[in-house]
């Protein structure tokens, strides 16, 4: 795929059923003007997204990706999306994405200052080459998230489960990751237990277990790390979240980081630790990720 397009979507309201909702979007070129620059999601990054990777035409899991979207809407005080609406404006950018990976990514902002509704869309994209990453590894480094376990509980209006437009701070742990010599990283809590990557979730593997940390309202729910688990389960592996404390991270016999287009990234090493990779579950892990996933 070369192109990258946008589909403009003029949402309605979530419970309206119709069967075509085609003459809702507007296809626009991704280099085209399309928001007004009263644009909330622009000035404020008040808004929640997705990205869904696409493999030869297919966005994988679509269903947990809506459903994950219509939790960070309802966190954020967002009119809740119509999962119909939207399902049919991915099929409809995924049929356009060809052969090899693409990312579609899905936006609903607050809208235009006063305005009466949101604004929405979803854009499509080549995805970046991840092979070598996804065979050679990462190396990460842990970053305090400033925040402890029981913060998104006690202050739920810093939306830390939802997925929102406001990645700067994501990004800033990215490049202090990289002035460290590392390619990612990995968020402890201020009280020393693991969260997740600034776009990533974690799993560790301890002999036959597969342990994430609970997405108990601190963190994202990965759709990846759903989808792996059923993988992992049904290849007889033991599969559960914990509360896991920094220390643990020494003692796992192999990490990943998992995401939606970059998929399983093994980890090879942990704050200058290194870190065993086993690279024929990683592969395998990989085609299954790449395979049809719904
Ligand atoms: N955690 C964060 C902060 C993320 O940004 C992402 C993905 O972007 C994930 C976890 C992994 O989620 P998924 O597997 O649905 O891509």
């Amino acid at each position: 795929m070369n192109r990258r397009f946008a589909l403009m979507i003029d949402p309605v309201v979530a419970d309206e059923v119709r069967d075509d909702y085609s003459d809702t979007f507007t296809t626009v070129d991704a280099a085209a003007p399309a928001l007004s620059v009263g644009e909330l999601s622009t000035q404020r990054g008040d808004g929640v997204f997705e990205s869904i990777g696409v493999v030869d035409g297919h966005a994988q899991e679509v269903v947990p990706h809506l459903e994950r979207l219509a939790h960070s809407a309802r966190l954020c005080d967002l009119p809740v999306p119509n999962a119909h609406q939207w399902h049919q404006a991915i099929d409809s950018a995924a049929e356009q994405c060809g052969e090899g990976e693409a990312v579609i990514k899905l936006i609903l902002s607050r809208g235009v200052e006063h305005g009466p509704t949101p604004t929405a869309w979803v854009t499509a994209a080549p995805a970046a080459d991840f092979r070598a990453v996804r065979e050679n590894g990462i190396r990460v480094v842990t970053l305090d998230r400033g925040y402890d376990l029981g913060a998104a509980e006690r202050a739920p209006w810093l939306l830390l489960g939802a997925k929102t437009l406001s990645y700067a701070v994501n990004m800033a742990a990215l490049r202090e990751a990289h002035r460290r010599g590392a390619d990612d990283a990995i968020f402890l809590s201020s009280d020393g237990f693991v969260l997740e990557a600034p776009t990533a979730s974690l799993i560790l593997r301890f002999g036959n277990r597969f342990v994430t940390p609970a997405p108990n309202g601190g963190i994202l729910h990965g759709t990846t790390q759903l989808s792996m688990y059923d993988h992992l389960a049904d290849r007889g592996f033991e599969v559960g979240y914990d509360r896991i404390p920094a220390s643990d991270l020494a003692r796992a016999d192999a990490a990943w980081l998992v995401s939606s287009v970059r998929l399983a990234a093994p980890i090879t090493a942990i704050d200058d630790v290194d870190v065993a990779v086993d690279h024929t579950l990683t592969a395998e892990l990989n085609a299954y990720l790449l395979s049809p996933r719904d």
